[in-house]
């Protein structure tokens, strides 16, 4: 079944975004786990979890993406901006527990001068202490556009991240169609190629979630400025040929494109279209 969503505002609760995702044809969505800027996260209502969880069913949504607040950095040159990302994560990752079995994502950070090395020392770091065998959770590191020190953009930096965690079985990635065009690999003219490259480094076996973007800018341009599907340098060909590729045609997707609820619905209108049955 073709598991598609998008990003809503997490601000009315569990069961609300439950409920928005199925007005607009939505099977699933994402949703920050606090406000974006940082800050403290809401209390858990747990009745509004068991209502999520009863809506769910009947709307036949059996995974949800949560995404770490953008602004976190786990490799920071600054102590204490990483012990608020190992702290923020933490707590995130306990209250996922309210809804187990589902996927957090999140950016794996920006060096800020200090050099891949050190940045990735340090996003390991931070999984060695947040993961838990115990857990339910899979948490997916994005892979990003590779603006100013960002770190992620190549599937290599990926694979590093990962060799260093011990706790690997809870651990995946997720592909930006966006972030992966700007990093400068070409999804629009060789796609098995990419996702070849994938395998080889990463493994597809740890793809759990794919963002559905387009990009503004031309592939390797290191923005990350997501665009409309079909709107962009991707093009709906490109969305056409993600969605249905036997690699990743299960994979739930997610739209971060720039819209409202109304372009949301019109744009999982025009994918449910694009996906072969
Ligand atoms: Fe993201
Ligand atoms: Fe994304
Ligand atoms: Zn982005």
């Amino acid at each position: 079944m073709f598991k598609i969503g998008c990003h809503l505002s997490s601000g009315k609760g569990y069961k609300n975004m439950a409920e928005t995702a199925h007005s607009i044809g939505a099977n699933t969505f994402q949703f920050f786990t606090r406000n974006p800027r940082g800050g403290a996260a809401k209390a858990i209502d747990e009745s509004d979890v068991a209502e999520f969880h009863k809506v769910s069913k009947e709307y036949g949504i059996d995974v949800i993406l949560a995404h770490a607040p953008y602004t976190l950095n786990c490799c920071s040159d600054k102590p204490d901006i990483r012990k608020f990302a190992i702290n923020t994560m933490k707590d995130d990752l306990a209250r996922m527990e309210y809804t187990p079995n589902n996927l957090y994502n999140f950016h794996p950070g920006s060096h800020v001068g200090q050099g891949v090395e050190v940045g990735i020392q340090y996003i390991i770091d931070t999984l060695n202490i947040v993961l838990k065998t115990e857990q339910s959770t899979t948490v997916l590191l994005e892979t990003m556009a590779g603006k100013g020190s960002e770190i992620g953009s190549k599937f290599d930096e990926i694979k590093q991240i990962i060799d260093g965690v011990k706790c690997q079985e809870k651990l995946g990635v997720c592909f930006d169609t966006c972030h992966v065009s700007d990093a400068g690999y070409d999804i629009v003219n060789n796609l098995d190629g990419v996702l070849q490259e994938f395998d080889d480094v990463i493994g597809l076996e740890r793809l759990k979630a794919i963002h559905l973007n387009d990009s503004m800018n031309p592939m390797g341009a290191h923005k990350d400025r997501h665009q409309k599907i079909g709107e962009g340098t991707l093009g709906t060909q490109t969305f056409e040929k993600i969605i249905n590729h036997p690699k990743l045609r299960d994979l739930p997707f997610f739209l971060e494109t720039p819209n409202e609820l109304e372009g949301y619905a019109k744009e999982i209108e025009i994918l449910k279209e694009l996906y072969e049955d």
